[in-house]
């Protein structure tokens, strides 16, 4: 799994060397960070157990959302003082730098819909220079690979974020029943499904390498409260992946104190059911007294575009209203899951129940693609999805009428 080492040193590989323009560079809500120099790897602790799993923390995949890079310095700091309870390993891993540097989400691709499995291994044998997100992309994988190669436990990653706009913290999951168990130890809405409607994130790439992966929204870009959070749920995964001994920290318990007081819908799971692409021309405006988890009502008028007012196609609640100017995603809608579902889906995938999903009407078995379904959605309409999302299906084409269904890599709870 080796593969070849960056090119250039990790203080100095940007594409584009200019100075930063952020002018909080090293203050008080980047917690001292130097957001210019930050190295890839922020720090790595050594558990007393060698087979112990291992938790990486991945901050700042964009460049705009530094406190996830905070949050893990605070904690290192707060374990190396203290290491009482320690058994696992853990390593924070720095993500977009060129883009921190300038306080951008990115500054030519989206470093989180890059992770293609063909672009992963082009660029792996790709001679330098490349272009500024590419670079970061081959750094970081090769960072990825050197803690697979050297972790002798299982490896979990928790992807730190934050939002442009307010509405709490919450939890985002691919479904497999590994993701799902560390998921459910956060005590904030967690949300599925966001990997169908999102192509090349880095959770899909490492779910699908046999990571167990939870992505975490902390809250607000510059917030000091997401700081607190992101720390919160470091806490929490460290405990839960089993890195901590059980109930040796206090820290645990005010991180699920801090998180649930805060959040304090703890048994609330959604399932994305819509989300509104934005054009990079189309002077996309947020309506601007939206949040996360808001109700909204089929036809609301939720934002504005050179062509229009755009408004909510179907009712249900609000997820990432966006304002900032980068991105591609004006906002999603979500649907609540019933959490007696989650445990029906988990019986279900046991029994092997997908071995009958092309008896559904409009569905069939895809004949190039091992474990995949095609799905007519004239005739299988949201209940066969749901079926397949319950089964750990997920969409992973869509031509015209038909969805291309794939079941998800790394299904088994180990
Ligand atoms: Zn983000």
């Amino acid at each position: 799994m080796t593969t070849a080492p960056p090119t250039q040193s990790k203080l100095e590989s940007k594409a584009e060397p200019s100075p930063p323009d952020r002018p909080s560079a090293g203050s008080k809500e980047t917690g001292g960070i130097d957001l210019a120099r930050v190295p890839r790897e922020l720090g790595r602790l050594v558990g007393n157990d060698e087979t112990g799993p291992t938790l990486i923390c991945l901050a700042g995949l964009h460049g705009n959302e530094p406190a996830g890079l905070s949050a893990f310095v605070r904690v290192q700091e707060r374990l190396t003082s203290e290491p009482e309870g320690l058994q696992g390993h853990l390593v924070g891993l720095t993500g977009n730098r060129g883009a921190l540097a300038k306080n951008r989400r990115y500054l030519v691709h989206d470093l989180n819909r890059i992770w293609n499995r063909d672009r992963v291994a082009a660029l792996r044998s790709t001679p330098v220079p490349v272009e500024a997100e590419d670079q970061e992309l081959r750094e970081l994988d090769y960072a990825l690979q050197s803690v697979l190669d050297e972790a002798r436990g299982r490896v979990y990653l928790l992807d730190l974020h934050t939002t442009s706009g307010p509405g709490g913290a919450f939890a985002i999951l691919d479904d497999t029943l590994p993701n799902r168990e560390i998921a459910m130890d956060f005590p904030v809405p967690l949300v599925l499904g966001l990997e169908e409607e999102l192509g090349g994130t880095l959770a899909a790439y490492c779910t699908a390498l046999g990571i167990t992966v939870v992505g975490f929204e902390a809250g607000m870009h510059d917030d000091p409260l997401a700081v607190e959070q992101a720390e919160a749920a470091i806490w929490i995964a460290l405990d839960s992946c089993g890195a901590l001994q059980p109930g040796s920290r206090l820290e645990v318990e005010q991180a699920h104190e801090v998180l649930a007081a805060r959040n304090g819908v703890s048994s609330r799971i959604v399932e994305v059911r819509f989300r509104h692409h934005i054009d990079r021309q189309d002077g996309f405006e947020m309506r601007p007294d939206l949040s996360s988890f808001r109700p909204v009502e089929a036809g609301e008028v939720l934002a504005s575009s050179s062509s229009g007012p755009i408004t909510a196609p179907h009712s249900g609640l609000l997820l990432m209203p966006l304002y900032q100017d980068q991105g591609e995603d004006g906002f999603f809608i979500v649907s609540e899951v019933q959490p007696v579902w989650l445990s029906v889906s988990k019986v279900l995938r046991g029994l092997g129940m997908e071995k009958f999903l092309h008896l559904l009407p409009g569905v069939r078995r895809h004949p190039e693609l091992p474990g995949s379904f095609i799905v007519d959605r004239r005739y299988a309409r949201w209940l066969a999805r749901q079926m397949f999302h319950l089964l750990g299906f997920r969409r992973v084409g869509r031509q015209g009428r038909t969805l291309v269904m794939s079941r998800r890599k790394d299904q088994a709870a180990r």
